[in-house]
């Protein structure tokens, strides 16, 4: 138990947890959300998928990046994003936060308001957590969902010929990133970078909308799409080849010098795009799920057998190939 500031109130921690909790839970297979020793869900019908994401202040954020409604919300986003990389519906979370005791009970409470609000916008409940204090800021979110019996979309997935897609743009959450470091904040254009970074939008609708197909791979962009492509590689034991004029950028990314745009488009992470493969003959059908749920939907590559003389990833570009792994990265001094 420990007492803090809040504006010009002392808090303590049961105050704390009843100014976090909400007033009604959204999902009715929730039977107990915060209150008690644990929370207690039921469900008969469905497969639960669960996944947990720890953000530790000045390794994965710093507040000069990131003002503290969106450290939250891009914190539960990040988890939400696995939800939909597995074709699960996210339904609850549960924060486990460590705060300094120098941090105001008032900023605490604004990193609460950005789960939230992120909560909202996906149907979510926080049925749990944990509040204690520690040296540094770390919070750190677990998630639960829910998908048809059967349905979680493995990386294992991928087979021979199968096409390779990824949805939205890549590179803009770097990009954003920055500018927020370079301090390029006013411009209107550079907004939209900063917003990618700082609110990302996890492809939940358009991987639910890929429920009847009966195979594709999944994988979210949270690493860059050099890495997730040599996850699904490995996973599913063929080589992978990304067709550079193909890869979809946002309309000002050309603004950046093409080094730049080179490693973050491929190694920047942090859209929270999604990257799959599926056969051929089922593109249609998933471009027709990304028009149904508002999805840039772009085929970037294809799948080949196993090739141990070749890098799991292999780049396309001007008709010459060349290993797509992180030693390809530019470095500029
Ligand atoms: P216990 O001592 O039994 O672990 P706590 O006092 O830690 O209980 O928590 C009481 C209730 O408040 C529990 O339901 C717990 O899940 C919830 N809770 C505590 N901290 C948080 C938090 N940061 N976010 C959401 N719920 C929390
Ligand atoms: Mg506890």
């Amino acid at each position: 138990m420990y007492i803090r500031k809040c504006g010009d109130l002392l808090m303590d921690e049961f105050e704390f947890i009843n100014s976090i909790k909400q007033a009604d839970y959204k999902n009715a297979s929730l039977i107990k959300g915060v209150g008690d020793d644990a929370a207690v869900f039921r469900q008969t019908n469905q497969d639960i998928v669960t996944a947990v994401d720890t953000f530790v202040e000045n390794v994965h954020f710093s507040k000069q990046t990131m003002p503290l409604f969106f450290i939250g919300y891009r914190a539960l986003a990040a988890n939400i994003s696995d939800m939909a990389a597995m074709g699960a519906k996210p339904v609850f979370y549960l924060a486990s936060i460590t705060i300094p005791s120098f941090w105001p009970m008032k900023e605490v409470q604004e990193v609460f308001s950005g789960l939230d609000a992120c909560a909202k916008e996906y149907e979510m409940d926080l049925i749990g957590g944990d509040t204690v204090s520690g040296k540094e800021l770390t919070l750190s979110v677990t998630i639960i969902g829910y998908v048809d019996k059967g349905k979680a979309r493995y990386r294992n997935q991928a087979k021979i010929d199968d096409i390779v897609f990824v949805t939205g743009t890549l590179g803009d959450s770097r990009a954003g990133l920055e500018l927020l470091l370079d301090g390029k904040t006013s411009d209107s254009e550079n907004h939209f970078f900063i917003n990618r970074h700082q609110k990302p939008t996890p492809r939940v609708g358009f991987s639910i909308g890929l429920s009847d197909l009966c195979r594709v791979s999944l994988n979210d962009v949270s690493d860059g799409i050099a890495n997730e492509a040599a996850e699904i590689a490995e996973a599913s034991c063929v080589n992978i080849i990304i067709e550079d004029e193909f890869i979809p950028v946002s309309d000002s990314f050309s603004q950046f010098p093409k080094a730049l745009q080179y490693n973050w488009k491929y190694f920047g992470g942090e859209d929270f795009e999604l990257l799959g493969t599926a056969s051929e003959e089922n593109y249609e059908y998933i471009t027709e799920i990304g028009r149904q749920t508002d999805t840039k939907v772009t085929r970037i590559g294809y799948v080949k057998a196993r090739d141990s003389s070749q890098a799991t990833v292999m780049l396309k570009k001007n008709k010459i190939m060349s290993p797509l792994n992180k030693e390809g990265y530019t470095h500029l001094k």
